[in-house]
């Protein structure tokens, strides 16, 4: 069975103005380096749907969904973070980015895709159940995994999140819900300055010193998320998928390279294999220098279809 790619060109019109470094040209980039190395021939292409109000509302609080959409401007920019704002086509953007999550969940649960890789943005790991922020409005992962959990039936579900930053939206929506577990690493002190390690709490938060490379995060895997995830035997894994650990990537100091989110994706997909059917839903996070990012992209796709 092929894997899925979901994406839509509504993602690439959100924009933060021409100095934002999570801009359009990171999904062409993405595209292009797919199309070269033929990875999308193995992949069925899907155009991601709208999520509806109810769907996100399974991951945000009602209210913030509604006043997010009040607040969309006509024209300009309005500011809803320091660092985050919408344009006339970010909600449709961020919908799409949702519903990404909520296709690949259905697609993957019916047995039509064996995993599926989410192209889209905004990203989604740091909005919180009430707030946007850090480039993120809805957090497109979570509203998959409620999905998955409210609507399919999955009872137990893990989230890994190897995004050079912490994933402190995802960790504020599942802190509470006993069937999630959030296996995380990241660079310590960094941006947004969260994720404790909380193993009574299923938060396998471990944040590693600036400047780490391969051979830390590849032992904080091994260490603390393995053990974690194989008692826990996710029924379906999800991952946040951020590239911004690579070493050429300046919105973080960390040092991973290609070859480390190959392994790291092997690793998931062994677990994913012995506890979950093989079930994975990739959503892409951060990663912002536009050639690392693509060339990670591509080594974690390779390994999802099947071609390492
Ligand atoms: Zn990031």
């Amino acid at each position: 069975m092929p894997s899925a790619f979901i994406s839509h060109a509504d993602c690439n019109r959100h924009e933060m103005g021409s100095c934002h470094p999570e801009c359009p040209e990171r999904l062409s980039a993405i595209n292009d380096q797919l199309l070269i190395s033929g990875y999308l021939n193995f992949m069925d292409a899907y155009d991601a749907p709208l999520a509806s109000i109810e769907q996100i509302s399974r991951a945000h609080s009602a209210l913030y969904v509604q006043e997010l959409i009040a607040q969309s401007p006509k024209e300009g920019y309005q500011l809803v973070d320091p660092d985050t704002k919408m344009n006339p086509h970010t909600i449709n953007a961020a919908l799409r980015a949702a519903g990404a999550a909520i296709q690949a969940t259905d697609l993957v649960l019916d047995g039509a895709a064996s995993n599926a890789f989410c192209c889209v943005r905004p990203p989604g790991h740091h909005a919180e159940r009430d707030a946007a922020m850090g480039f993120c409005f809805f957090n497109n992962v979570a509203v998959g995994i409620r999905h998955a959990l409210d609507v399919r039936g999955i009872q137990k579900v893990a989230l890994i999140d190897f995004d050079v930053h912490h994933g402190n939206g995802s960790e504020d929506i599942f802190r509470d819900d006993e069937r999630v577990m959030m296996c995380s690493i990241f660079e310590k002190d960094l941006y947004p300055f969260t994720g404790e390690y909380i193993p009574e709490k299923r938060m396998i938060n471990v944040g590693i010193p600036t400047r780490s490379k391969s051979d830390v995060f590849r032992e904080a895997v091994e260490q603390y998320w393995i053990p974690a995830l194989e008692q826990f035997q996710p029924e379906m894994i999800y991952i946040s998928a951020g590239f911004d650990a690579h070493r050429e990537d300046d919105m973080g100091n960390l040092g991973l390279v290609e070859g480390d989110y190959e392994w790291v994706t092997k690793k998931i997909l062994e677990v994913a294999q012995k506890h979950s059917q093989g079930r994975i839903v990739s959503c892409l996070e951060g990663g912002y220098v536009l050639s690392p990012l693509a060339r990670s992209v591509a080594a974690h796709i390779k390994v999802l279809i099947g071609a390492d």
